[in-house]
């Protein structure tokens, strides 16, 4: 499909100044309107014929060049959130650090954003109050309104920065996004360390992209990396576990949890893991890698994946160490296992803020762990019936996978859920121990006075 651009069009010019896109005209790049869909079209062709300035824009394009089927579609426009809404009947305007106007249609949500400028303004300028820095550079509201040039150059890579218009069949690119793509390069716009004071979570794009496309990261972009990854501290824990769950659910949660262990930026995500991941054949690592390899399978067979699960994968080491630390102490191996596990999880939640319908399952996998093993007469039957024994199961193969010794814990179950009635009871029965016949206790000899 590339090879098509290339074959029409020359790219020998890289542009310096954002504000002259080459334009790629129809026929000469490997779109068309049909790829668009139909929701798309509409949202650009009503925009436009009301007098705005309409396109797709964004991973779509991107994804659509490099002959991927895109996740979803998002339309930039110089019209303003307030002049969006009335058109479209089920639109509404979301948002406060970026007001957006989603538009639903039966099948999909169009995601419309007006063009944004990247310009800082002064608090005394007018729009001064729109957009808003910290002192480290980070930007906390972004709402000055801009031109199609300005939006271009806000956006975070050059790939990202393409402008489709389906109505005459048109690519614009303003950065040189189309060349990139070509040579399968990611570039950040602008200068790298100031987009990425601007926003840390673009480090995490970057890699996200890196390990889904398979392009490499231009040595530019990649510099300032490893020195900024500690701003992510500054990203808000919601904002940063939604940004977890695009990383570790993209179908790629292994090649991207190297890059993130390799720019620095993993231990910003799981702290408390830190150190633990330095050696690649520690029981952690190797658990949290497992955890990845089975994720991206699930995802290429269109299995469920949950987030929970992967959660639960991350932070066992930790609640595993913590645990036997407090049986050491003399206390029994449940309460030992729920107190790690609260004090793991209330560490956790500060960073990225796992959901409590996400941290009770997680709970509820851990617990499991122990009771899985307690399966002799009717206990096994009941665990099996658990809401939670399907995942608890595939945790207890995930650590054996990952080279845990559970005697055979693992294999048992299987075993158990592929027999007849008659066969689980037997097999249940055979792990129950005969019950010690009491013994007499000997008559205390009683003590000379
Ligand atoms: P995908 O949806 O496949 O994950 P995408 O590139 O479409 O990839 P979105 O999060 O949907 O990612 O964002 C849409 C567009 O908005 C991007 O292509 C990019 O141009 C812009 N964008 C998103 N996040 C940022 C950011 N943090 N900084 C600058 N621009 C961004
Ligand atoms: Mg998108």
């Amino acid at each position: 499909m590339l090879k098509r651009i290339s074959n029409f069009f020359t790219f020998n010019q890289r542009q310096k100044n954002i504000g002259e896109p080459i334009v790629v005209q129809s026929g000469r790049h490997s779109l068309s309107p049909k790829m668009i869909s139909r929701d798309a079209r509409k949202v650009v062709e009503v925009l436009q014929e009301h007098g705005f300035e309409a396109y797709v824009v964004g991973g779509s394009v991107r994804d659509l060049l490099l002959g991927l089927k895109p996740k979803d579609f998002d339309v930039a426009t110089n019209a303003k959130p307030s002049e969006i809404k009335p058109l479209f009947r089920r639109s509404r305007i979301i948002g406060r650090r970026f007001q957006i106007v989603h538009v639903q249609f039966s099948r999909e949500l169009i995601e419309v954003t007006t063009f944004r400028s990247n310009e800082t303004l002064g608090k005394d300028k007018p729009g001064g109050n729109r957009r808003q820095q910290t002192d480290s550079g980070m930007l906390t509201r972004d709402n000055v309104f801009g031109s199609i040039d300005d939006d271009a150059s806000r956006r975070d890579l050059t790939i990202n920065a393409l402008y489709y218009d389906p109505s005459d069949n048109s690519i614009y690119d303003f950065a040189g996004g189309l060349e990139d793509i070509e040579n399968r390069t990611l570039r950040i716009m602008g200068d790298p360390a100031t987009r990425f004071r601007e926003d840390p979570v673009r480090m995490l794009r970057v890699v996200r992209f890196a390990a889904k496309l398979g392009f490499t990261i231009d040595p530019a972009t990649e510099k300032p990396m490893h020195k900024l990854a500690g701003d992510l501290e500054h990203i808000s824990a919601p904002r940063l576990f939604d940004e977890t769950l695009k990383l570790f659910m993209s179908g790629q949660g292994l090649a991207t949890f190297w890059l993130l262990h390799d720019y620095g930026l993993f231990e910003l995500i799981v702290p408390q893991l830190g150190k633990l991941l330095n050696n690649r054949n520690s029981q952690a690592s190797k658990l949290v890698q497992q955890a990845f390899t089975n994720t991206d399978l699930r995802i290429r067979s269109d299995k469920r994946v949950t987030p929970a699960f992967i959660y639960a994968a991350l932070l066992w080491p930790l609640v595993q160490n913590l645990a036997s630390r407090y049986q050491e102490r003399g206390n029994s191996p449940a309460y030992a296992l729920n107190k790690a596990a609260g004090e793991i999880i209330a560490k956790q939640i500060p960073v990225t803020a796992i959901p409590r319908r996400f941290t009770m399952p997680m709970r509820e996998i851990w617990d499991l762990q122990l009771t899985l093993q307690k399966r002799g007469g009717q206990r096994a039957k009941r665990l099996a019936e658990h809401p939670r024994f399907r995942a608890a199961y595939d945790f207890v193969l995930l650590r054996e996978q990952a080279g845990e010794d559970l005697n055979g814990l693992g294999d048992w179950w299987t075993a158990y859920q592929e027999a007849d009635e008659e066969k689980r009871e037997l097999m249940a029965n055979a792990l129950t121990q005969p019950k010690n016949k009491r013994r007499r206790r000997k008559p205390r000899t009683p003590k000379a006075d």
